[in-house]
């Protein structure tokens, strides 16, 4: 018994039931530092041409230490592309009337292009109005419904930043993706509903699954592109990957060790998949490069 079970472990790993081969690793980090400097230049240019610095507003209430750092680290990519920041950091206890107000003030502020918000909010205040009461013209996180229309409808104006951020790797891959079947793992508001549309407008056929979807491992096993929106570390398992497939990890979780990791169990996958992206240094520079293009954007549509 033991013997046979020690042929079989042998077996698979001689034969492994996926063709061993190495992914070649998308590293967002070059590319977002690319767009950071190329968002950089154009701010340069506009300087020089007498037209005014882009502005961003970004609101922090209380004091969630993971937002602190996100917060902070947007004002510093602020500052290198030239962008200017204004920083807002009201207590945890501020009414939603207050944080609402401080929204109108910025909505009517000039030197405002963009505002964001940064979430989670205090349980007392209504995400979703808050995110309404956003101007759509100055929602450069794209969160607002207005914004996610239009994305729905294949005419996007502000793109949520971390599918947008998603798109512009896969373009980086060179491979042509029309008709590619994608399955996206997260259905949330601000990463898996809006991805299903980047993905539409770039001629895939995207499926959104769910904790309730039937069958995770066989939906996955026929994508070519995979995305993994969940938050759960190391779920996707190599096996489950077509061979070949592009992989996307959007996951950041952090281990008790203080390591970070994504939603991917990348050591394996990366046997697998043709390409995939790791975590850190994957999605997440993505997302901050593409907020300050919403940003410079915003100024450009102001102009
Ligand atoms: P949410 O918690 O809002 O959504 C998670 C999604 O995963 C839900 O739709 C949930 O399904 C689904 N899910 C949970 N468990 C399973 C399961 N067992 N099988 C299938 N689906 C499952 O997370 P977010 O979308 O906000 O973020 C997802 C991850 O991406 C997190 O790790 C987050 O930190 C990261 N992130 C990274 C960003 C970046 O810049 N790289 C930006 C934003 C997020 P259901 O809806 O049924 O509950």
């Amino acid at each position: 018994m033991f013997m046979h079970m020690r042929e079989s472990a042998l077996t698979y790993f001689e034969n492994p039931p996926y063709p061993i081969m190495s992914a070649q690793i998308i590293d967002g980090k070059a590319v977002a530092e690319n767009l950071r400097e190329s968002i950089r230049q154009a701010v340069e240019e506009r300087i020089n041409n007498g037209l005014r610095r882009p502005g961003l507003a970004v609101i922090l209430v209380g004091d969630n230490p993971a937002s602190q750092v996100y917060v902070r680290n947007k004002k510093l990519a602020c500052e290198k592309a030239g962008i200017t920041s204004f920083e807002h950091t009201p207590p945890a206890d501020i009414s939603e009337a207050d944080l609402l107000a401080l929204i109108h003030e910025l909505n009517n502020d000039d030197r405002v292009d963009g505002i964001l918000v940064q979430l989670p909010l205090p349980a007392h205040i209504d995400e979703e109005s808050v995110i309404e009461t956003i101007s759509p013209d100055k929602d450069v996180d794209g969160f607002h419904p207005y914004n996610i229309g239009r994305l729905m409808i294949g005419k996007p104006t502000f793109r949520p930043c971390t599918p947008q951020g998603v798109t512009r790797l896969l373009e980086t891959t060179g491979v042509d993706i029309t008709g590619n079947d994608a399955v996206i793992v997260g259905r949330s508001n601000i990463v898996g509903r809006p991805m299903a549309f980047e993905l539409l407008a770039k001629d895939c056929t995207p499926k959104i699954c769910h904790s309730r979807s039937k069958d995770l491992p066989a939906q996955i096993k026929q994508a070519d592109i995979v995305v993994a929106a969940i938050g759960k570390p190391g779920f996707i398992q190599a096996h489950w990957i077509k061979p070949g497939a592009i992989v996307i990890d959007v996951g950041i979780n952090r281990l008790e060790s203080g390591k970070l990791t994504g939603d991917v169990d990348f050591e394996a996958a990366k046997e697998v998949a043709g390409y995939i992206t790791p975590v850190p240094g994957g999605v997440g520079p993505m997302t901050i490069a593409c907020l300050l293009e919403n940003t410079l954007e915003s100024a450009r549509n102001r102009d």
